[in-house]
């Protein structure tokens, strides 16, 4: 079984092997300019927080080091080279924030109405967006990334190693509708455990896995160099197509909400209600890497 192995030299680029001077947004900026605005954010009320096993960090703008990465990338890598991937996520973010109701009916999005006639490309580069956001997250743990990714990056047309789905979970809208019923709007932006199968210890990790969310929106992903079409199928068509499909996390996951339960407890039962990155072969010996953490404002209204 091939293993991921960890880098040699945590300092430089996982893309490029410069000097690693430039640090990823946990979350892009552009989203996190979309729900928070442009910053400084100084009113206690309304400003975000940074929510983590260590406690709350207060976010003082877009900028801040605590939203981001380690450093793990070079600038040039980090700019001029991923930009198109940027602005493909970009792109996609705006069609779903003023698509969603849709989204959530059809289950799908057809990137010819996001893109245009170009979708070929762009949906191209809007999963090497991902697969910059999940190289990033992995190397700064200094998981080594393998090198038939790192040729996606660059232009191969095929991804090997990576798995990506797309969810949407259900009981994240109700929530978040609840809250529009508010003077508090929330959005949800998060990310998940990390998590790892096979021995840190012994240096034997072989899978690692976790997701991110926007809103009700959830990209769950999955890094194993022995992935194969019989284990996650579709893997060799999704690049095919113009569709990004979703499958919904049903309410029915949720345990029930219950009044007196905080936010934060809501959120993260929200987020963790979809099973389906659990193990889905029988490997028992998982960890939690870490527990990076979710962002919301700092409220506690309760759900009535
Ligand atoms: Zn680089």
């Amino acid at each position: 079984m091939k293993i991921i192995p960890l880098k040699q030299n945590k300092n430089l680029c996982w893309w490029c092997n410069s000097p690693a001077n430039s640090k990823e947004h946990k979350f892009k900026k552009t989203d996190f300019v979309r729900i928070y605005g442009k910053g400084p954010y100084k009113d206690s009320e309304t400003r975000p927080n940074l929510i983590s096993p260590s406690g709350f960090k207060f976010i003082q703008g877009p900028g801040s080091n605590h939203i981001k990465f380690d450093n793990s990338l070079c600038s040039e890598c980090n700019t001029t080279k991923s930009q198109p991937f940027d602005q493909a996520y970009d792109f996609f973010m705006e069609f779903f924030v003023k698509n969603v109701g849709i989204i959530l009916e059809k289950e799908t999005v057809d990137l010819r109405e996001v893109y245009g006639t170009n979708w070929v490309q762009e949906k191209k580069n809007l999963l090497r967006y991902f697969v910059k956001h999940i190289c990033c997250r992995v190397a700064s743990f200094s998981f080594q990334i393998d090198p038939q990714i790192i040729k996606f990056m660059n232009g191969d047309i095929t991804l090997n190693n990576i798995n990506i789905d797309f969810r949407i979970k259900l009981g994240m809208w109700v929530l978040e509708n609840e809250y529009k019923k508010t003077s508090m709007p929330y959005t949800n932006l998060f990310l998940g455990k990390l998590r790892y199968y096979g021995y840190l210890e012994s240096n034997e990790v072989h899978r690692l896995s976790s997701w991110m969310s926007y809103s009700c929106m959830s990209i769950c992903y999955v890094y194993d160099r022995n992935i194969s079409h019989q284990k996650y199928p579709g893997i060799k068509d999704f690049l095919e197509g113009p569709y990004i499909l979703f499958k919904k996390v049903d309410l029915k996951n949720c345990p029930p909400f219950k009044p007196d339960l905080g936010t934060k407890k809501l959120i993260e039962i929200l987020e963790n209600s979809d099973k389906a990155l659990d193990d889905e072969d029988g490997i028992r010996y998982s960890e939690e890497l870490m527990d990076l953490g979710l962002y919301l404002k700092y409220l506690n209204l309760k759900l009535t």
